[in-house]
């Protein structure tokens, strides 16, 4: 049985706003073990969304539509499939009563236009909306299961969770998907690939592998829908998990969703070490990061943000000869500027970045992208040279990654190793 969604709205066409609604529907999909096959994203128009909704009867049984359930014009998501349904519309007095007296308590008077809300496709369930005016509509024809739902993700959410998914987990008692999320930084993603080439010919057809690849931020997933053994496909995922782990250990971060700070974050907090930063080019996107974590205060004490030369002078006590010899991105200053953050703060580890974000300011011996970062700690001072490609905020993001990676790699090693 094929799936579909489709978001109904001319505003998710423009580059303002996205269709997020389908990412929580499909959460919850997968959850009962329905995989999503096709999205679609169609504007109010009703030509267009007509053919978009006859695309997906076509080839989907399930179809889920949102948006254009509202009292506006523009609103005609229920006209619309009444159409092609070649169903009539009729009038309920029930969601008429329930809209007034929703206004009533709000010492509103129902306006005209919400009158349309008040029509159901004839044969259709009404589901009932306690967060907005329009009502949802569940349809059962013999070939389609077929909902329409509110766009508004706060009338969208509860209605799909007690009245939509429900109606699908009916019959299908224990099926979910299962999955693995492996999270890693610091290799591209082509080396990532080359890396795994083997692992691919070892996956099972009901295993799906999906990898996505941000600048400085990889991921690996497995899932297997719906599985009719579930030990059996728990061990299957385990196997394949065990596999990756071998190929690409020490890049791994996370094999439970966590984020890098949040890995951080549990490692600082479980060594009992405390931790300041020291940022330049970053300007402070690593304290950001870390302070993002609950409970960031028991390991983070500061960051400084010195961005210009004189700031890492008198705030962290670089030798302004060191600058002018070296110059302020370089090997020299980053290791200055952690050894003064960690004396300044009484920080167990000083964090420090130095680097050119651009897009300007690069010159041939010192490109845009070229970021030093150091990380002192008790036993010494630890200075890498980094050379990352992409926009200012790319080297941004890049930069405050590989900082804490450096942090991560230091509190994994072995006690006595650690800096
Ligand atoms: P509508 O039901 O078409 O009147 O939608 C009302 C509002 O819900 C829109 O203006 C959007 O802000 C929001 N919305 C509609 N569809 C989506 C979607 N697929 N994802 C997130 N928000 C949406
Ligand atoms: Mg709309």
């Amino acid at each position: 049985m094929k799936t579909e969604i489709i978001a109904v709205g001319s505003e998710l066409l423009t580059p303002d706003f996205r269709d997020t609604n389908s990412l929580f529907l499909t959460a919850g999909l997968n959850g009962i073990g329905i995989g999503v096959s096709f999205k679609t994203v169609v504007g109010d128009g009703e030509r267009d969304l007509a053919r978009a909704l006859r695309t997906a009867m076509g080839r989907s049984r399930l179809v889920l539509c949102m948006g254009g359930l509202g009292p506006t014009e523009d609103d005609r998501t229920r006209e619309t499939l009444a159409k092609v349904l070649g169903r009539k519309l009729v009038f309920r007095e029930a969601i008429r009563r329930r809209i007034r007296d929703r206004f009533r308590r709000r010492g509103l008077a129902m306006s005209p236009s919400n009158l349309k809300q008040c029509y159901v496709i004839e044969g259709s369930e009404v589901l009932d909306n306690p967060n907005g005016t329009a009502p949802g509509l569940w349809l059962e024809t013999g070939r389609h299961r077929i909902a329409l739902l509110p766009g508004p993700p706060r009338e969208i959410r509860p209605m799909f969770e007690r009245q939509v998914l429900p109606r699908l987990a009916s019959g299908r008692p224990g099926a979910t998907t299962l999955r693995r999320v492996l999270r890693l930084t610091g290799l591209g993603e082509s080396a990532m690939e080359s890396r795994i080439r083997a692992f691919y010919r070892a996956v099972p057809p009901e295993v799906t592998v999906t990898t996505l690849a941000a600048p400085g931020d990889l991921s690996v997933r497995l899932s297997l829908a719906a599985p009719g053994d579930r030990a059996g496909a728990e061990a299957a995922l385990d196997g394949l998990e065990a596999d990756l782990v071998e190929a690409l250990g020490p890049w791994i971060y996370s094999r439970d969703g966590r984020s890098l700070e949040e890995v951080v974050g549990g490692l600082l907090a479980g060594s009992g070490r405390t931790i300041a930063c020291a940022e330049s080019c970053t300007g402070g996107l690593i304290a950001h990061r870390l302070t993002d974590v609950p409970g960031s205060s028991s390991y983070f004490l500061e960051s400084a943000v010195v961005y210009g030369n004189a700031a890492k002078t008198k705030r962290l006590g670089v030798p302004p000869a060191l600058i002018e010899r070296h110059g302020a991105v370089s090997a020299a200053v980053a290791r200055a500027m952690a050894l003064g953050i960690r004396r300044t703060s009484g920080a167990d580890l000083g964090l420090a970045v130095t680097g050119i974000a651009g897009p300007g300011g690069g010159t041939p011996r010192k490109p845009v992208g070229l970021v030093y970062i150091a990380l002192a700690g008790l036993r010494g001072v630890a200075v890498r040279r980094n050379l990352f490609f992409g926009g200012r905020a790319d080297v941004k993001f890049q930069s405050s990654q590989r900082a804490l990676d450096m942090v991560r790699k230091s509190l994994s090693r072995r006690p006595g190793k650690a800096l």
